[in-house]
């Protein structure tokens, strides 16, 4: 459950604001290939939108919420100014009935002028293995946040966007930590392991009993359990200041949202480079961007590319997603969706009870026009923002009850990457495909496991004794590839559990991990069918999830994946059929005929399937 009742059912988010006008000078960006930001028009276009007219064009339009620009790393006093337009368009937003999140650059800082307002922080750089400072692009040092004053600076900011702007949020931008070597993250390494590590434990882990001269690794390697202990301790340290930051806001602002983009489902080994395992989010973010170029729709190889990942990860855990636009076609350029890429793409957020954006919306478009006022847009945010304002309670308090799951866990997302990635990302494709709900487990205990009937495992190596214990009291599980052949520290068992599938069907090639948005769809993941639930009777890649609201009713959410109608034969008729005015589905006798979204509303407890 969303903490900010704001948040509670899906509202229309609008995004892209966060270039100032000084960062465009500095930089003169060209974002995504668009328009020149140092040109009269765009500062033209760019003073306007702060203004009420275009601030209630964009209400009319259907938007609930926007994010504009707050903090880019010049430092307070270096950012003064366009603080102060922050703050304006702050007001005026609020005078329209639109809520307002402020973009807050984490990860660096500029240092041209943040230093010279804060020569402290020059003893306070992140560090890389080699020892030089890390960065984002060339100029741009990241600083290492277990120093204090580091610390300081990030919670000074978020109050005063609470307080002095008035914000109803702040988004952090790459909230992640990519790990910092310097003698301060080594020392609080070291009192992480002396906390965790008896002598006794520690000879039995690493071979000697004395951790306290022990160095952070360079890399992942085999199953270093130094390399586990760095990125455990390393999640542990991010999640630490994200909790400061949340409680901070929670004092000034109960209900303000925490947002963050630490690039989730990005990459195959992602866990291990952001430092997060993304179910640890929703203890401290409402919102979280799926910034990871995986705009859902059918790839030039044929296979189905999703965001569903972090949704599943959002559902699971208690946070919201909300889509990630930056399409690109297959020569990597940015193009931006057309009108039916653009329905899907809210559809599957929605699907998963997710938050729907135009994360590219509040861009400059030429003619002093931002780019969601594009008709082709305007034809499917308007509708969509309808479709949800008119039916809140189909996701106000829903939960995912589907009764197939797949268990997922940390360590091996840590040790394991490639071949965690590969079968989830190929199994994730089977049943989207295929039509059959399903929910993600992941946290280890009795609880996460409730009303799951079928649990697939696929090839998580790394598994405790007690996980294995629990999963004893679901009716049928599948463990594929070598799952549990270790335990959370990396030993081996003697007796292994034994896999249903050691050859692992439903995993990607290897080779293919490297360009997620252009997976092929496993080859031989039918196998699996035989043994998995049903889906839906339908040709075509239709997606669905099944929720459960607090009064009982149940809603099958369907998502189309294909540019074609889908034609769905439904073994009993819904209750109801809801969907919006663009791009939804109909009735036709016993099947449903769906462009891209519907949901249905399911007879009590029999299936529709
Ligand atoms: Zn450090």
């Amino acid at each position: 459950m969303p903490r900010s009742s704001f948040l509670s059912a899906p509202k229309l988010m609008n995004m892209g604001f966060h270039y100032t006008e000084q960062y465009s000078l500095r930089t003169r960006i060209r974002v995504l290939g668009l328009v020149n930001h140092a040109s009269p028009e765009w500062r033209r276009w760019y003073l306007e939108c702060h203004e009420k007219p275009a601030l209630q064009k964009m209400r009319d339009a259907g938007y609930d919420f926007v994010e504009i620009h707050y903090i880019y790393g010049y430092g307070l006093q270096g950012e003064a100014a366009e603080i102060e337009r922050t703050r304006q368009m702050v007001e005026n937003a609020h005078a329209v009935g639109l809520k307002v999140t402020g973009y807050f650059q984490f990860f660096s800082v500029q240092e041209e002028l943040f230093m010279l307002e804060n020569p402290w922080a020059a003893q306070c750089l992140a560090l890389d293995a080699a020892g030089k400072r890390l960065e984002y692009n060339y100029d741009r040092p990241s600083l290492c946040f277990s120093h204090p004053q580091v610390r300081e600076y990030y919670l000074q900011g978020v109050e005063h966007g609470l307080r002095y702007c008035g914000l109803d949020g702040i988004r952090l931008d790459n909230d992640y930590y990519k790990g910092c070597y310097c003698p301060l993250c080594q020392k609080l390494f070291h009192q992480y392991l002396a906390a965790k590590y008896t002598p006794e434990e520690a000879a039995r882990c690493f071979g000697f009993s004395d951790l306290s001269g022990l160095c952070f690794p360079r890399q992942r390697g085999g199953l270093d359990p130094a390399y586990l202990e760095m990125a455990l301790f390393r999640q542990q340290h991010r999640q630490n200041i994200m909790r400061e930051l949340r409680q901070r806001i929670d004092r000034i602002k109960p209900g303000a949202v925490l947002g963050g983009n630490p690039a989730v489902s990005r990459r195959v080994d992602n866990d291990g480079v952001i430092n997060v395992y993304p179910a640890d989010l929703a203890e401290t973010h409402d919102l979280v961007c799926a910034e990871n170029s995986l705009f859902p729709g059918i790839n030039d190889k044929g296979g189905l590319r999703s965001q569903t990942e972090i949704y599943a990860f959002a559902a699971a855990a208690g946070f919201n997603a909300y889509p990630s636009h930056h399409l690109h076609g297959p020569d990597h350029r940015y193009r931006w969706p057309d009108s039916q890429e653009c329905a899907l793409t809210l559809a599957e957020a929605l699907a998963w009870g997710q938050t729907p954006c135009t994360t590219w919306g509040l861009r400059f478009d030429g003619s002093g026009r931002s780019l969601y006022e594009r008709p082709e847009f305007m034809a499917v945010t308007r509708p969509f923002a309808e479709f949800i304002h008119q039916h809140p309670d189909i996701w106000q308090g829903a939960v995912n009850v589907a009764p197939t799951a797949i268990y997922v866990n940390r360590e091996s997302r840590l040790l394991f990457p490639e071949e965690c990635q590969s079968s989830l990302w190929g199994l994730l494709q089977i049943l989207l495909r295929h039509g059959i709900p399903f929910r993600f487990v992941v946290r280890d205990g009795a609880e996460a496991l409730q009303g799951v009937e079928t649990l697939l495992v696929p090839n998580v190596q790394m598994l405790s004794e007690q996980q294995l214990e629990c999963f004893r009291q679901v009716p049928k599980v599948i463990f594929t590839g070598a799952s549990g052949r270790y335990d959370l520290q990396a030993f081996e068992r003697e007796t292994a559990p034994e896999s249903d599938f050691p050859d692992t069907p439903e995993a990607v090639p290897i080779s293919s991990l490297t360009e997620p948005a252009q997976l092929p769809y496993p080859e031989q993941g039918d196998r699996l069918l035989p043994l998995l639930p049903a889906g839906l009777d339908s040709k075509q890649a239709v997606g669905a999830t099944l929720f459960q609201v607090p009064d009982g009713r149940r809603f099958l959410h369907l998502v189309n994946y294909e540019t074609t109608a889908a034609r769905i034969r439904l073994a009993a008729a819904p209750r109801q059929v809801f969907a919006p005015a663009f791009a939804g589905g109909r009735l036709e006798g016993d099947e449903l005929v769906l462009d891209t979204y519907a949901v249905l509303q399911l007879e009590d407890k029999s299936s529709s399937r």
